[in-house]
């Protein structure tokens, strides 16, 4: 399975320093990206002509955005449709952000529907879980990533191929916090995911990727990135630098 290395720049870099971001990468990556390894970088909406201008025709280089609308185009003021983006050469989406669902109220149903349409529109999308510290410290992880995955995954085609859906388990108190899960919980919460993937996927879901996200740094992703399940980081603010992400692509 190809580990998906995801960078997320948030509201991070204007349009110059992305696209000097993007060429660092390629020029400390592309001659030693394993096979292996492919590198995706979500950047803010203003910044995805530039990264697609460093990234377009690079082996395992992807692009994609943090958020749009789920609807081909309509009376949506200030909104983004997928449509837009594939315009940029974007292939991936995001969705199911903890900041989207925290900051912005972003409830399960509308995570289903930008899941559904994205994959419907023949984008991959990266769908984020993941329990707050209040549900951890309840017991409730399993039944609220089942909830989460369950829900964001109601309408997906479940003849999906499985190279099309990942899975981010981001521990909600994890991210940006520089508090990292232990290894025995992200263990855990990714046998979890990878059991409830083979439930509604079949075989399928044995090959769909589950990153772990949550302060990810270029000294721990190495052995996080050895755990079983793990097929992949999202990374945050380890990600704005091109050398601290490089290390952990290269981990
Ligand atoms: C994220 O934004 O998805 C994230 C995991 O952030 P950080 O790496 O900063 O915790």
């Amino acid at each position: 399975m190809i580990k998906l290395m995801a960078a997320n720049w948030k509201m991070y870099k204007t349009r110059p320093e992305a696209s000097d971001t993007a060429r660092d990468l390629v020029k400390s990556l592309e001659a030693m990206l394993p096979d292996d390894r492919e590198v995706l970088v979500f950047p803010p909406f203003t910044a995805l002509y530039a990264v697609g201008e460093a990234f377009k025709g690079r082996k395992n280089f992807s692009w994609g955005a943090q958020n749009f609308y789920p609807k081909e185009e309509g009376a949506y003021t200030g909104e983004i449709s997928p449509r837009m983006l594939a315009e940029l050469g974007c292939t991936y989406l995001l969705t199911g952000h903890s900041e989207r669902r925290h900051v912005f109220g972003e409830g399960d149903g509308l995570v289903a529907d930008k899941t559904t349409l994205g994959l419907a529109q023949g984008f991959r999308v990266v769908m984020c879980i993941g329990e707050t510290i209040e549900e951890r410290r309840g017991g409730k992880v399993e039944e609220i990533l089942k909830n989460q995955l369950d829900k964001g995954l109601s309408g997906v085609d479940k003849s999906l191929s499985p190279e099309r859906l990942s899975i981010a388990y981001e521990p909600v108190w994890a991210i940006g916090t520089g508090e990292v899960a232990s290894l025995d919980d992200i263990v855990q919460a990714h046998s979890f995911i990878r059991q409830q993937l083979g439930k509604a996927f079949g075989e399928r879901g044995q090959e769909m990727r589950i990153l772990y996200g949550g302060s990810v740094k270029p000294d721990n992703a190495s052995e996080i990135l050895g755990l079983d399940n793990v097929d992949g980081v999202l990374v945050g603010g380890a990600s704005l630098k091109a050398d601290s992400f490089s290390r952990i692509v290269l981990a």
